[in-house]
């Protein structure tokens, strides 16, 4: 079946992952175990989840003009991401600063850098939300370009898919125009009902047991997550989010089994865009 081309607005990061024994106090130095990089941000981790889904995905954001700029760019060409409207600013691309102790617990500094760079959206990015089918943004780069895009993509019949994250008080004009919100337990009770009340459809991830739907005439649905051995829990969000957006035009119930076949992939290995799953490997479980 064809899938839904998709545009995402958003935040690409370089997450930089100090591993300790434990945690170091304020003014404390100690020695880490191990240090990698990976490619993150929820924009660039949902749309390689989007790609790997089998959709045609193009990626609106920004990088530094640092060392991690290149790295983040093949990044999303290596996933098949059209990074052609990916942007180079002055400065530092963002970073998340990861430091996780021997018990999984961990501290982390998200700096925006470019992230919070990308302010008026050109006539090339705009003509992109409005020939795609899916709009898809998350709240990791400025409030006021995810309105704008999302008022533009509503205008042009391009679906908006919003994944509040970090929740925050959302604008009347941003949610006035938001098809699809995809929330978890705790952005759902931080947004309220007030807020969730005016959007058609609500998608609330349910973590291993899953997702729920709530329609625009109250109809409800509930998804299980397919029983798998979770290793990893970091990325099931983007992952899920990503192939929602993909399957979204086949109606709530087959787009929500999609998206919990790929979230529940995710948790199978470790990592998070490398962690989301092929088409061919969401089609398996979901048949
Ligand atoms: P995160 O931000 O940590 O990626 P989240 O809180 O946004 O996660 P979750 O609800 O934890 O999202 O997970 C998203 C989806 O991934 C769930 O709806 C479910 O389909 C799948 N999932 C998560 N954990 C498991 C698990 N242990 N077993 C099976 N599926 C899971």
């Amino acid at each position: 079946m064809a899938q839904n081309s998709v545009v995402v607005v958003g935040s690409i990061n370089m997450d930089l992952v100090a591993r300790t024994d434990r945690m170091p106090a304020p003014g404390e130095t100690i020695l880490g175990t191990s240090f990698s990089t990976s490619p993150g941000g929820k924009g660039s981790n949902q749309a390689v989840a989007a790609a790997k889904a089998g959709a045609d995905v193009v990626f609106v954001g920004a990088v530094g003009d640092d060392t991690f700029a290149l790295e983040l760019r093949q990044a999303l060409v290596d996933a098949e991401v059209d990074a052609e409207r990916l942007r180079e600013v002055p400065g530092p691309s963002g970073v998340a600063a990861i430091t996780v102790d021997a018990d999984g617990q961990n501290a982390i500094v998200v700096v925006p850098g470019a992230n919070s760079r990308i302010v008026d959206l050109t006539d090339e990015e705009l003509t992109a939300i409005a020939d795609a089918d899916v709009l898809l943004c998350q709240l990791e780069i400025p409030l006021d370009t995810v309105t704008a895009a999302a008022r533009h993509a509503a205008a042009h019949d391009t679906v908006v898919i919003l994944n509040p994250s970090p929740a925050q008080p959302l604008p009347d004009d941003l949610v006035d125009t938001v098809d699809v919100l995809v929330v978890n337990e705790t952005e759902e009770r931080q947004l309220g009902e007030n807020t969730l009340a005016r959007v058609p459809h609500v998608v609330t991830t349910l973590g291993a047991d899953g997702a729920r739907y709530r329609g625009p005439d109250g109809e409800r649905i509930r998804v299980d997550a397919p029983a798998v051995e979770a290793i990893d829990t970091t990325g099931a969000g983007d992952a899920f989010t990503g192939a929602l957006a993909v399957a979204w035009h086949r109606g709530p119930q087959d787009a929500l089994a999609v998206a919990c076949a790929a979230g529940a992939l995710a948790t199978t290995r470790p990592g998070a865009a490398a962690a989301s799953p092929t088409r061919t490997e969401i089609d398996a479980l979901v048949a």
